[in-house]
């Protein structure tokens, strides 16, 4: 589905985002994990069309996407920092991607309502977003990305300011989720416990290139090299 070959981003003399190969296949959800600083979120901002590429491809679903802008992607981002329209309840925020796209009026509350129980907020239709905690208004964007159901979803941190046993239960229904819907996803966590739980595959990031990509257990076993396994925790 997701395709990229090359793809450079950079910002003065520095590649943010150095070379980097990677392919997700349709109804794989690829969790990418690696240090603060590291060009996560540009990544997910490139495939988004936020982020133009210095050299390299993009390509969804076989069509290179260059010059492609951001709303005709067909792709979902939900950003590190959340950005709610505070002027919107959080029903009119997490509709806002089925209003656009002209969704029933019937369907976009069921959906809407479905959404809100999923990240464990039922009933919150007409809070005010400003009324809420950071990690309200976290599960409120969450929902908001999730409702239009697109063909890649992707998440920059997306339960990072929740508590431990809120984060442990969202994670497992939003696998079921994603595998129901046949969802294709590109993640970003801190949290390797999340990513390991979350991931088809893992990709580990360093200095703008990816250091590994493979599945969760073979990422434990057999870290790539002495970087990644610092990474995940090891001592040596
Ligand atoms: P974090 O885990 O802290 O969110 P990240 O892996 O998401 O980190 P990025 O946000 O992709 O990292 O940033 C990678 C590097 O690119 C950082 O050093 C950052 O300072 C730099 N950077 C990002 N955006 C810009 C910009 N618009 N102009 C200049 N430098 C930038
Ligand atoms: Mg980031």
């Amino acid at each position: 589905l997701l395709r990229l070959d090359g793809a450079t981003v950079r910002f003065g003399a520095r590649a943010v985002l150095d070379a980097v190969d990677l392919a997700v296949a349709e109804h794989e959800i690829v969790c990418v994990l690696g240090p603060s600083g590291s060009g996560k979120s540009t990544l997910l901002r490139a495939v988004a069309g936020l982020q133009a590429l210095d050299a390299g491809r993009i390509a969804l679903a076989g069509h290179d996407q260059a010059g492609v802008p951001a709303h005709r992607r067909g792709v979902g981002l939900m950003f590190q920092d959340h950005q709610l329209f505070p002027q919107r309840d959080v029903a009119g925020n997490v509709a806002f991607g089925l209003r656009m796209r002209k969704v029933p009026r019937a369907e976009q509350a069921l959906r809407v309502a479905e959404l809100l129980d999923l990240v464990g907020l039922p009933g919150a239709q007409k809070r005010a977003v400003s009324a809420l905690s950071g990690g309200e208004q976290q599960r409120v964007a969450l929902a908001r990305a999730l409702a239009p159901r697109p063909r890649l979803l992707m998440l920059d941190e997306p339960l990072g300011q929740l508590d431990r046993s809120l984060r442990e239960r969202l994670v497992a229904e939003l696998r079921e989720l994603f595998q129901e819907l046949g969802t294709t996803v590109l993640a970003v966590t801190h949290d390797q416990g999340e990513a390991f739980a979350l991931a088809d595959r893992v990709v580990v990031m360093r200095e703008g290139r990816i250091a590994q990509s493979g599945t969760p257990l073979e990422v434990w076993r057999r870290p790539a090299d002495e970087f990644v396994a610092r990474f995940l925790g090891f001592d040596n």
